[in-house]
């Protein structure tokens, strides 16, 4: 059989494993450059496709060869030399940046997570600093050193920063990196194997201990009475604690209060929703370590109306985006984005309704619209009212008339004053600036 051809009975085969999706993604854009012998050899464009290939499809394709088409042989994925000239720039893999110590594997530590991969702004700043502080070797300064912040927002990649660069910096200390999660999954192995003492002995023989998502330790008492004397032996031996959850101490009450004040010790840092700013700088940051040639309007365009705070998502979306232009062999454009990215993007010309609004806001606070017409004062009843008023007098072209009609009859006085109390809020009060924006998001997605 000519090489085309087996290509084409790959294809076919290929449909019968994966989606079609799969299939015209990361399997049609290989190409076989040679079938000798034993070894058929497939060339990606890329390295970043090299790998995702290999990682995720590389059994799926001998399984074609062997079984399928009958081929005995074993597959090669190779990556071609990129013409010179091509208007696509090279997708390198997003590890290009990394450092260049040796780190034990039993670290788990992740040599992507580094300081000089990380963007600094005003939502993180601070966070940044106290783990830089940590990093200069000072554990009793800031100990333990708890951060806090949204999912995607850096949590991870900074403890690990300051991890790896004390592993640089201090090749024999002993650094630990662990999520709560596999902390409590390790435990109930070692208490089923009638192995905790090597357990414990594992978690407190070590110099630096990074709790990753410390929340979900909540509402796990055996787990929790063992970090908890984890906790403890480190402290006392001035060891380095570094924990992240999604929220402040105060805000895990299911957590032990022991537990919670311990977490206070030390210093509590925050990681905020990056700026349009910073996102586009961890865009344009992202693209520098991926080999892409982003232009800065690109950059900001991207950063401006991909419609997420989570850093990775962005990420995953510059990923898609670099794929998108290379399998089609055009240059990174805002047209190829809009093209490519269409249901990440901020539609700012969608048409939002009444209903969208009431739908939005009754959801968000899950009251029923019959509450919200009611007389009902309750403050579960009348803040959702009140921001629903806000918000279609701020989206809609909508007389106070008019909204005090959608809420059973008020009259204009009472929703000019409901707008007004949601505006002054707005000024001072975090928690309604987050549920504005979060709704305001939501109806524009
Ligand atoms: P979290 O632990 O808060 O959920 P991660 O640390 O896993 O978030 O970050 C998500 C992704 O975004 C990672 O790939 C990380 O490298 C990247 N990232 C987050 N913040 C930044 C930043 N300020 N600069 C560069 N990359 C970032
Ligand atoms: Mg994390």
């Amino acid at each position: 059989m000519e090489d085309v051809k087996i290509w084409e009975e790959v294809l076919k085969e290929a449909k019968k494993h994966c989606s079609d999706d799969v299939v015209s993604t990361w399997i049609k854009p290989l190409q076989m450059v040679e079938v000798r012998g034993d070894l058929i050899t497939l060339q990606a464009p890329n390295k970043f496709y090299k790998n995702w290939v290999e990682e995720k499809y590389l059994d799926t394709l001998k399984k074609i060869f062997n079984e399928g088409l009958s081929i005995d042989a074993d597959v090669l994925i190779i990556t071609g030399d990129a013409p010179k000239a091509q208007a696509v720039s090279q997708i390198a893999s997003p590890s290009a940046a990394v450092a260049d110590y040796k780190i034990p594997a039993s670290s788990n530590l992740n040599r992507d997570y580094i300081f000089e991969n990380f963007v600094v702004g005003s939502s993180n700043q601070f966070s940044h600093a106290a783990c830089l502080a940590v990093s200069e070797g000072h554990f009793q300064k800031y100990n333990p050193l708890f951060i806090y912040g949204g999912v995607g927002l850096g949590k991870t990649h900074l403890m690990q920063a300051a991890g790896n660069r004390i592993m640089e910096r201090f090749p024999k200390l002993k650094v630990l990196y662990i999520t709560s999660e596999t902390f409590t999954n390790e435990m109930i192995q070692s208490l089923k194997t009638k192995k905790m003492d090597e357990f414990r002995s594992k978690y407190r023989n070590i110099d630096m201990l990074l709790f990753d998502d410390v929340q979900f330790l909540a509402g796990k008492q055996r787990s929790t009475e063992e970090f908890f004397y984890t906790f403890n032996t480190l402290y006392e031996s001035q060891k380095q604690i570094i924990l992240t959850s999604d929220k402040t101490p105060s805000e895990i009450p299911e957590l032990e209060e022991r537990m919670r004040s311990r977490f206070a010790w030390g210093l509590i840092a925050d990681i905020q929703a990056p700026s349009t700013e910073e996102k586009a700088a961890i865009i344009m940051k992202r693209a520098d370590i991926m080999n892409l040639k982003l232009s800065d309007e690109l950059g900001i365009f991207l950063a401006e109306n991909i419609k997420t705070e989570n850093i990775r998502e962005l990420i995953g979306a510059l990923v898609r985006l670099s794929a998108y232009a290379s399998f089609h062999n055009e240059p990174l454009s805002i047209a190829l984005a809009r093209k490519s990215l269409d249901k990440f993007l901020v539609r700012k010309d969608k048409m939002v309704t009444e209903e969208n609004i009431i739908d939005a806001v009754t959801g968000y606070f899950n009251v029923k619209m019959s509450d919200l017409k009611s007389k009902k004062r309750t403050k579960s009843i009348s803040l959702p009212r009140q921001v629903a008023m806000y918000i279609l007098r701020s989206k809609l072209n909508i007389s106070l008339q008019e909204v005090g009609e959608l809420f059973g009859g008020r009259d204009h006085s009472t929703v000019l004053h409901s707008v007004q109390s949601i505006e002054k809020k707005c000024r001072d009060d975090k928690e309604i600036q987050e549920i504005i924006a979060t709704l305001e998001k939501s109806l524009y997605s």
